[in-house]
């Protein structure tokens, strides 16, 4: 039976159903599985001729006890199916060259690799209120600012027992996904721009957490508050499969042999997808080297390289904005684990990073980051060269995110002269940043005055590929949520929802 224990060592381990439902543990540590799970060469070998959908349980049942194999089938063929993903390997692979392949996280509803977690989560979560006797329905709460609030009311609209507020600020999303989001459908969805910046809707939704009077309130209504983040183990838990997933393609089509190390490269933010690539190698993937591309939001470089996190510096928005983050939470996890779940110097790290901004690990640690870590950052000069020089070389179109990895996958080879076969992981649709995959590959001329939305149409017709299906009648769709609201009403913006939704349940 797994059990789940916090990165910080208080109270008792718990049931994957407790670490789902409660997020983040009371200590304010993550949940990590307290023993180990593996997965022999033989299991990989006989993933590679069947489906994601199957490779999924298969990576994911030991970690899950107490969910029978019906109840995860039903999860994941509710997660990863025709209706949610436009390509039928969910995470297709594309080889590029012997040495180098593309593993495409962005065949989701919104486009961009959070999908692939958040499609799955509302369904384990349900589960998990289910079988902990959980009889209130349970209440989302998002402030985004842009990707991961689409992506989170994409999983839980219509998801019966639960329901989702998102806030964004009215200024500081771009006008594609601030359409993305007013046309949002579903039964059980509230989505409200707050006037301010992306901050005020962060502090309103962390005092709404906060009080307790409010819970007490919500609760006789029938709903108890749950956040989708990323620090949640049941996000994590599905970004672990498309390592192996990915493996089992390349065996499958013969790029590799059974056993051969390969390196993956990921474009990094809150270190959740390259945290999963090291629950992969942990669990007996053949891993060389998991290599970790930032942008010039580039603390997780400087940590990989010398031991030390300091995140006092300047905060940068980049090309890539899903990646600009100082504060990269999962990076608790592999601490803990590297340092073998010695939770007294994680809370002492972790204190370090709270009153000083600031920690440096301990030398044995650092060595064992760096010998599977490598680290290195694009700028967003390089970004575009990067997105350009892709094309030319491959006739392959790729996202700002993943531009930054295929820039710091080349820094590897030309500084180690590893000739492991690599991944790249591609986090988003070269749509969903479609301005400036237009500007890299038509030059500041071509795309000067024009609106987001005609640009995709441009750079469609440039590349000759077809826009996505969600993007190109965005503009026809109706417009459900125009509210606007002050950032010190949010909390009675949620009561109203609620009220609204309480003879919905
Ligand atoms: C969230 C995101 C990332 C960063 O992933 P982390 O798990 O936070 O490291 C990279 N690219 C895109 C497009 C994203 O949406």
């Amino acid at each position: 039976m797994m059990l789940y224990q916090s990165t910080r060592g208080n109270g008792e381990p718990v049931t994957v159903t407790e670490a789902i439902k409660q997020g983040i543990a009371p200590d304010g540590g993550l949940f990590v599985p307290t023993g180990p799970v593996g997965i022999s060469l033989e299991d990989i070998v006989n993933m590679a001729p069947t489906s994601y959908q199957t490779r999924a349980i298969q990576v994911m049942e030991p970690f899950l006890t107490g969910f029978d194999q019906g109840e995860l089938a039903q999860c994941v063929q509710d997660a990863y199916n025709d209706n949610s993903f436009d390509h039928p390997s969910i995470a297709p692979l594309t080889t590029l060259t012997r040495e180098l392949s593309v593993l495409e996280l962005w065949h989701g509803p919104t486009y961009a690799f959070k999908d692939m977690a958040l499609q799955l989560l509302p369904h384990l979560l349900v589960k998990s209120m289910e079988k902990t006797g959980e009889t209130q329905s349970i209440l989302i709460l998002v402030a985004t600012s842009g990707d991961t609030g689409k992506a989170a009311l994409e999983g839980f609209k219509n998801v019966p027992g639960t329901a989702i507020v998102v806030f964004y600020p009215d200024t500081g999303v771009s006008p594609v996904q601030k359409l993305q989001m007013i046309t949002q459908e579903g039964n059980n969805v509230g989505v409200f721009a707050v006037r301010g910046n992306f901050d005020d809707a962060q502090s309103g939704v962390k005092n709404i957490f906060a009080d307790v009077a409010f819970g007490h309130q919500i609760g006789t209504h029938g709903f108890k508050l749950s956040s989708a983040n990323s620090i949640n183990w049941g996000r994590l838990l599905p970004q672990i499969v498309y390592y192996f997933s990915s493996y089992a393609d390349l065996l499958h089509t013969g790029v590799i042999k059974l056993g051969e190390k390969i390196n993956f490269v990921v474009p990094t933010g809150n270190f959740g997808n390259i945290l999963a690539g090291f629950y992969a190698a942990k669990m007996g993937l053949p891993v060389h080297k998991l290599i970790c591309a930032a942008n010039e939001n580039n603390v997780l470089t400087d940590f990989i390289r010398t031991g030390v996190y300091d995140r006092h510096r300047v905060f940068k928005k980049t090309l890539s904005p899903s990646m600009d983050i100082l504060i990269s939470s999962n990076l608790e996890r592999l601490l803990f684990e590297l340092t073998g779940h010695n939770a007294t110097m994680v809370r002492q790290w972790m204190q370090d990073l709270q009153e000083h901004g600031r920690y440096r690990v301990d030398d044995d640690t650092r060595d064992r980051v760096s010998q599977l870590f490598w680290s290195d950052f694009a700028d967003d000069q390089d970004t575009l060269i990067a997105i350009e020089e892709t094309y030319t070389r491959y006739g392959y179109v790729v996202d700002p995110h993943t531009a930054v990895a295929m820039r710091v996958q080349r820094r590897y080879q030309e500084t180690t002269g590893d000739r492991h076969h690599m991944v790249v992981m591609s986090t988003a649709s070269p749509f969903k940043f479609g301005a400036s995959v237009a500007q890299a590959l038509l030059g500041p001329e071509k795309t000067a005055g024009q609106s987001e939305y005609t640009l995709l149409e441009t750079l469609a017709d440039f590349c000759n590929l077809e826009l996505p299906k969600g993007l190109s009648n965005i503009h026809q769709l109706p417009i459900l949520h125009n509210q606007v609201v002050d950032k010190d009403k949010m909390k009675e913006t949620v009561a109203t929802f609620i009220g609204q939704h309480t003879k919905n349940r």
